[in-house]
């Protein structure tokens, strides 16, 4: 029989746990030579259906023809994603070795990703002739039917799903008067609508001039790194950049930790930008995340912010991107597909050959060393706009001063000085729930999840108890477990005790806590940021969430009520992790025009990163850091892979890695080590047994050698199915 000619086939990335493309023939009548590469094609995967992105078209396959199947369908005339996200698709999954298929399923919005159409005919709410010349005078008393109605009479249609509930009870009363109608149909994008001029800024100064001239004076792929401490204007600087971008019609991608946390930056990007803003973020229906990728995509907004997952919205026209405080640990995904967006915003702003600025108070190491070496360059803001100084920070010695549940004395007399100059107090605590554990009196038995190596953390206002690691959860006990006696009481502090404590002490003095337990229903963190910003909260007591990006002018004092939890940690990165906590939270205050005091309560102020971090501020901490890092081999100066794995069962984690090691050792990959396998800092989590490898290089090549052979042969040893396992290149977290 002769051989039959090579047909040209479709490579595709296809989501499932596989480390490669899947070669498919084209559906019949379809000629692959005229397919471009960012197109979806629907195919049966099994027995299933999938959708997968054409990655490239390649003139034959490497298995034998008859093996492959035809593809089902070609979903897209015009490729979904572009060629720079095609790209960075490949070197994500290639440096992360992570399925492609998988990286490529994060990229896209959900209703993609179900193959719907990408101009599919959506609800649109459209302006009459009659509400185009109506004035908005006659709606003086309806103003959320006004501003619906301004909103039309620039832009028409608009898509319905975007619009919010209190927007579609306005349109359904300006249907109703016959200023609006609803149609459908696929939103225009195709002349996307001139973007507004932006707002006037104030003038800058001269640091900001400086900074917006040494970062514009450039052209084409360039990083860096804006080292400006809180209030010296670092937004300020991203808008007056992202405006010189929509004078040259260039669009701006701007990544930020999280959203919900900082609703006053979207406000003043609206506020400077107007209707050319879209938002892209975890809390945004399917529709809304659609509509505002469209507009991306389509070139209809002109400046594009967003978590995370933003850096793969595709860009029309790319011109700038900036990441907002990009020592922020929300920028590495942590579960499903790991990545991190900082670093791979930098691959695709050199794929693009566009400049990308990294902002932040507190430089993460890593972006430090890259600016210390002329890879980035470095633009330092060190002062406040107006003025006002960065606050001194001191140490508390606990052990050295009576406390009232977790209050010093001096913190305790400080407040009171604080209030009774009319200052605001903000004390920060990284643990919420009322204590971090319940304890017996009697035989001194604690109570410990049932699934996990940790404590249970009480939650004295539902009289619960909670693990803060897996979740679960139970009724307060009323009696001990282990010996019977009903002398059950809670120990150390949490932000809710804290609370109460407050409600104590300072009786009369409104108090607000900013937590997770205390902001899950949508709306409640902007109105307790709002009451903390009009003065009516006097103290703010809350965890984390407190040090991003909040502006609190009337805070003058801050007290961190336990440094020590990130001093001893077996964490290389805790120590970086605790400064830039540290000085984020105290950048809250002293930002009005009254100076501010920071009071850190710690057990050890003789530890040398707590008095380095208090003589010489974060750049001098983080300079030691450095250097630590670099005499013991620690990344930025080495790179880091750790391979995770679990099971139920207690043995099998340590046996399959045992085995990884001895392939990994075999490979003989110089300028590589292998060390473990040993428990994960906290062994069991949610009834599994967690076991770790950490492969350690010298440089990425020879770790990225050591990778490219490994995931596909650790599928193949004995035991790996007995566990779950994962890859983790430059793993954030190494407990
Ligand atoms: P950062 O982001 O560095 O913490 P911001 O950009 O939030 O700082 O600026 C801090 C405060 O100073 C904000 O209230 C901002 O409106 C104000 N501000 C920034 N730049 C100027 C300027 N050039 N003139 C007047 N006020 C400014
Ligand atoms: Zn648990």
């Amino acid at each position: 029989m002769p051989e039959l000619p090579a047909q040209p086939v479709l490579r595709l990335a296809i989501p499932a746990p596989v480390y490669g493309l899947f070669d498919y023939h084209p559906p019949a009548d379809v000629d692959a030579a005229g397919l471009c590469p960012g197109i979806r094609v629907e195919v049966m995967f099994g027995r299933s259906r999938r959708v997968g992105l054409l990655v490239e078209v390649a003139a034959a396959s490497e298995l034998p023809v008859e093996r492959l199947r035809a593809a089902r369908r070609i979903i897209d005339a015009e490729p979904v994603l572009p060629a720079d996200l095609l790209t960075l698709l490949r070197w994500a999954a290639d440096y992360y070795r992570q399925p492609p298929g998988e990286m490529f399923w994060s990229m896209l919005p959900a209703g993609l990703r179900r193959g719907d159409a990408i101009d599919a005919q959506v609800p649109l709410l459209a302006l009459t002739p009659a509400g185009a010349s109506q004035s908005l005078d006659s709606l003086r008393r309806a103003p959320r039917q006004a501003a619906l109605l301004a909103e039309l009479q620039q832009r028409t249609p608009l898509p319905i799903p975007t619009l919010d509930d209190a927007q579609r009870r306005a349109a359904g009363a300006l249907c109703a008067r016959g200023w609006a109608s609803r149609t459908s149909g696929v939103p225009d994008h195709a002349e996307p609508a001139a973007w507004p001029n932006p707002a006037q800024g104030p003038s800058l100064t001269p640091e900001q001039s400086a900074a917006v001239d040494r970062i514009s004076a450039g052209t084409g792929f360039a990083v860096h790194l804006l080292h400006g401490v809180t209030g010296s204007g670092k937004t300020e600087v991203y808008m007056r950049l992202m405006a010189q971008q929509v004078a040259a019609g260039r669009q701006s991608l701007v990544l930020v930790p999280e959203i919900g946390l900082t609703p006053q930056l979207i406000e003043r990007f609206r506020a400077r930008f107007g209707e050319a803003v879209a938002v892209l973020h975890s809390g945004l229906g399917d529709a809304q995340r659609l509509a505002a990728w469209r507009d991306a995509r389509s070139g209809q907004a002109a400046i594009v912010v967003g978590t995370r997952s933003a850096l793969f919205v595709p860009l029309a026209r790319p011109g700038l991107m900036i990441l907002d405080e990009e020592h922020d640990a929300s920028f590495r995904q942590t579960d499903g597909v790991r990545y991190s967006a900082r670093d791979l915003a930098v691959v695709r702003a050199r794929s693009l050959g566009i400049g990308l600025v990294l902002g932040s108070g507190t430089p993460s190491l890593e972006s430090l060393k890259a600016a210390l070496e002329g890879r980035y360059g470095r633009v330092a803001m060190p002062t406040r706009v107006g003025g006002g100084r960065e606050p001194a920070l001191k140490l508390v010695d606990i052990d050295q001063h009576a406390q009232q549940h977790g209050l010093s004395t001096p913190l305790l007399a400080a407040m009171h000085r604080h209030l009774a100059a009319d200052g605001q107090v903000l004390l920060f605590l990284n643990r919420r729930g009322f204590a971090p554990a319940l304890w017996c009196t009697s035989c001194g038995h604690i109570v410990e999840c049932h699934r996990c190596d940790a404590r249970m953390t009480v939650h004295q206002a539902d009289n619960r108890l909670r693990c803060h690691h897996c979740g679960a959860e139970r009724a307060m006990p009323a009696s001990c477990s282990a010996c019977g006696a009903a002398e059950l009481a809670p120990v150390g502090q949490g932000t809710e005790r804290i609370e109460e404590v407050l409600g104590r002490l300072f009786p009369g003095v409104p108090g607000a806590r900013i937590d997770r337990d205390t902001t899950r229903r949508r709306h409640t963190l902007e109105a307790q940021l709002e009451a903390v910003r009009s003065g009516e909260v006097r103290i703010l007591v809350g965890t984390q969430m407190l040090a991003k990006g909040h502006d609190f002018p009337g805070i003058t004092l801050v007290g961190v009520l336990d440094a020590d939890q990130g001093l001893f940690s077996s964490d290389f990165r805790a120590s970086e992790r605790l400064a830039q906590t540290i000085v984020q939270v105290a950048g809250r205050c002293g930002r009005g025009d009254q100076p501010g005091e920071v009071l850190i309560q710690t057990r050890f102020p003789q530890h040398p990163l707590l008095q380095q971090l208090c003589r010489d501020g974060y750049a001098g901490f983080a300079t030691a850091l450095l250097a630590e890092r670099q005499a013991a081999g620690w990344p930025p100066f080495t790179r880091l892979a750790l391979l995770r794995a679990e099971a139920a069962n207690r043995q099998a984690p340590r046996r399959f890695l045992e085995a990884a090691r001895d392939l990994a050792t075999g490979m003989g990959v110089s300028g590589t080590h292998v060390l473990g396998p040993a428990p994960a800092g906290m062994e069991r989590r949610a009834g599994r047994y967690r076991q770790q490898l950490l492969f350690q290089a010298d440089d990425h090549r020879p770790l990225q050698r050591l990778l490219a052979q490994l995931p596909g042969r650790l599928s193949q040893l004995t035991g790996a199915r007995d566990v779950r396992w994962v890859l983790d290149v430059d793993p954030v977290d190494l407990i």
